[in-house]
């Protein structure tokens, strides 16, 4: 497979996800300053079964354990790759030679990571808590070329979903991005790049044994029934100032985008699965539980002897 150029790239991913007025028919997120009703989005997103994003509740879900993930080059910079408004969200995209990839924590395949955007206030909740933040790192199955492919094959799609609570101290790596956001806030489809060493760690929490896994939509129209979905519980930490920021970004009429997130869906009795520790953690335990009965006969043993000296 020839390497992408970064136009290429760009026109796929924005066809994929997030899609621009150019590539599909126009659509809007609903007027929440004004308390406007939610828009049709039409299709998928309005008939089908597994959409996205749902509120996660611990209490209703079934407990599982999977293996770790393996995060590949998530360390790598990604120092001078391209930062876009989309006219929905500022993305960044990354490009396939940096060869960032996920496999494990019960993922169907490796997946390759393509971009990562953020959406403020968070479109997934907790137990009904809303966050401030939340950013998507969208990663597709290596076993398709694209990401246009691989949104027509269930599973074809694994997004991570990292939410921010608010605090009082700056979120650095996000400070990092948010320095370009003045040369691409005002128009749809400029683009910049980082220029700063922050790499996609950074967006994950400090904690990723912890999270909810279901299967779902991209929140986006076409609302691809594609997703493996991962939620983290962890969270990271950001100021409010911080996310305000976002709002500055402006869509393709020219109004700020206030806010970008998709309500809630009805998950309409989908297994929803809430891990809280690796199956590594249950097989160490194991181990140790079996050795426990030869050290239990050794100390039998150690206290005869001492007694029978
Ligand atoms: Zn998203």
């Amino acid at each position: 497979m020839r390497p992408f150029l970064a136009a290429d790239k760009l026109i796929i991913i924005l066809a994929g996800i997030c899609a621009t007025v150019a590539l599909q028919t126009h659509w809007e997120y609903p007027d929440r300053v004004n308390n406007g009703t939610e828009p049709s989005w039409g299709g998928k997103c309005d008939a089908g079964k597994r959409q996205s994003p749902i509120d996660l509740y611990t209490t209703s879900s079934f407990k599982g354990e999977f293996h770790k993930f393996e995060f590949k080059n998530y360390d790598v910079s990604l120092r001078g790759t391209t930062f876009v408004n989309t006219g929905h969200s500022v993305q960044v995209i990354i490009p396939e030679d940096k060869q960032i990839e996920v496999s494990g924590g019960g993922l169907p395949g490796t997946y390759i990571f393509e971009q990562m955007h953020w959406h403020w206030w968070s479109e997934h909740t907790i137990d009904g808590l809303r966050y401030p933040l939340e950013i998507h790192l969208v990663h597709r199955n290596t076993k398709y070329a694209n990401v246009s492919e691989a949104v027509q094959y269930k599973n074809g799609v694994a997004v991570f979903g990292v939410l921010f609570h608010i605090t009082d101290d700056i979120y650095e790596p996000l400070t990092d991005v948010l320095n370009g956001l003045p040369s691409i806030e005002d128009k749809v489809g400029s683009t910049t790049t980082l220029a700063n060493d922050i790499t996609t760690a950074d967006f994950l929490p400090a904690d990723t044994k912890k999270y909810f896994r279901y299967e779902g939509s991209l929140t986006t129209p076409d609302c691809d029934e594609a997703v493996v979905w991962t939620v983290f519980e962890d969270t990271i930490p950001v100021t409010i100032e911080q996310v305000e920021e976002f709002k500055y970004v402006r869509k393709d009429d020219g109004a700020f985008l206030e806010s970008n997130y998709r309500s809630i869906q009805a998950s309409y009795n989908r297994a929803i699965i809430y891990v809280d520790r690796e199956l590594e953690e249950r097989n160490s335990q194991v181990q140790l539980s079996t050795c426990s009965i030869p050290i239990t006969i050794l100390a039998v043993l150690l206290v005869l002897r001492s007694r029978l000296d």
